[in-house]
C-alpha cells in the first residue's frame, strides 16, 4: 500500500488503514475524536468537511458558530496564534471582509451599542485612553470627511451658550454655500481653498440670532477680523483704521 507522505516512515511506526481512501497511514495522519483515533485520515476528513459545507452551507455555518462559542477562549487563542504567524495575510483578509461587508458591520456595531449603551460608552472611553493617537487620527479623518457638520455643530453650541435664539442645520449651510457660489461673503475669495467659517452677520453678543438669514459664510481671515463687530463697525475699522484686508 502506498503512503501519502513523502518522508520515510520507520518500520516500527504504528499504522492504520483509512476506511475511506483505504490507504495505510501512520497514526499522526489521523485526527483524534473523544480520545480515539478517527477511522478516516485527516486528508479524508478535510474532504468530507468540504463536501458537507458545499452541500449544506447554512447548517455547517451554524454548527461552526455553536462550536466557536462553546470553546470561545480556545478559538480566540488559535486565532491569535494564526494571526501572529502571518500578520500581513490576516490583515489583507480582514480588510477585504470589511470592504465587502461594510453595511453589515455598521449594523452589527449599532446593535451591539444598543444592547448595552453604558458598556459601549465605557469601551469607547477606554479606547480613547489606551490609543489616544489612533483615536485622534480617527476624529481628524471624520472631521475632514465632513467639516461643515462639525463647524455647524460647534457654532451652534457656542451660540446656544450665548443664549441666542434660532437654529440652523447643515442643509442651511449647504444652501448658503450655493447661494454665495462658494465664495467668502465679504472678500469673495474661494472658500473651498481657504476654509469656511460661519459668520453671524449681526453678532450674537449684539443680539443677532442663529436663524439662517443672520448667517454668512466667510473665510477665516474675514470672520476672525470681523469677530463680534457688525458689518458697519467692521468695515469702518477695516478701511479707516487698518487700511483694508492685507
Ligand atoms: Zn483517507
Ligand atoms: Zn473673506
Amino acid at each position: 500500500m502506498p503512503h501519502s507522505t513523502d518522508f520515510p516512515i520507520p518500520e516500527t511506526s504504528p499504522t492504520k488503514c483509512c476506511t475511506r481512501c483505504k490507504q495505510v497511514k501512520t497514526f499522526d495522519l489521523f485526527g483524534f475524536s473523544e480520545g480515539r483515533l478517527r477511522s478516516q485520515c485527516k486528508a479524508c476528513r478535510t474532504e468530507i468537511e468540504r463536501l458537507k459545507r458545499l452541500a449544506n452551507p447554512e447548517k455547517v455555518r451554524e454548527r461552526d458558530r455553536l462550536n466557536y462559542w462553546a470553546n470561545v477562549e480556545h478559538e480566540r487563542e488559535l486565532l491569535r496564534v494564526r494571526r501572529a504567524r502571518s500578520p500581513e495575510s490576516f490583515k489583507r483578509r480582514e480588510d477585504e471582509y470589511r470592504l465587502k461587508n461594510a453595511d453589515k458591520i455598521r449594523e452589527q456595531k449599532r446593535l451591539s451599542y444598543w444592547r448595552n449603551p453604558e458598556k459601549a460608552r465605557q469601551r469607547e472611553r477606554n479606547r480613547r485612553i489606551n490609543n489616544p493617537d489612533i483615536m485622534r487620527q480617527k476624529d481628524r479623518d471624520r472631521y475632514l470627511a465632513d467639516p461643515q457638520t462639525r463647524v455647524a455643530y460647534n457654532r451652534l453650541r457656542k451660540a446656544r451658550l450665548a443664549g441666542a435664539e434660532g437654529r440652523y442645520s447643515k442643509r442651511d449651510i449647504d444652501e448658503l454655500f450655493i447661494k454665495q457660489a462658494g465664495c467668502c461673503a465679504y472678500c469673495r475669495r474661494s472658500l473651498s481653498l481657504i476654509g469656511i467659517h460661519i459668520d453671524h452677520i449681526i453678532p450674537v453678543v449684539k443680539g443677532g440670532s442663529n436663524w439662517p438669514h443672520n448667517l454668512a459664510l466667510a473665510c477665516p481671515k474675514c470672520n476672525l477680523t470681523k469677530h463680534d463687530k457688525t458689518p458697519d463697525e467692521w468695515v469702518y475699522r477695516w478701511y479707516v483704521c487698518e487700511g483694508g484686508l492685507k
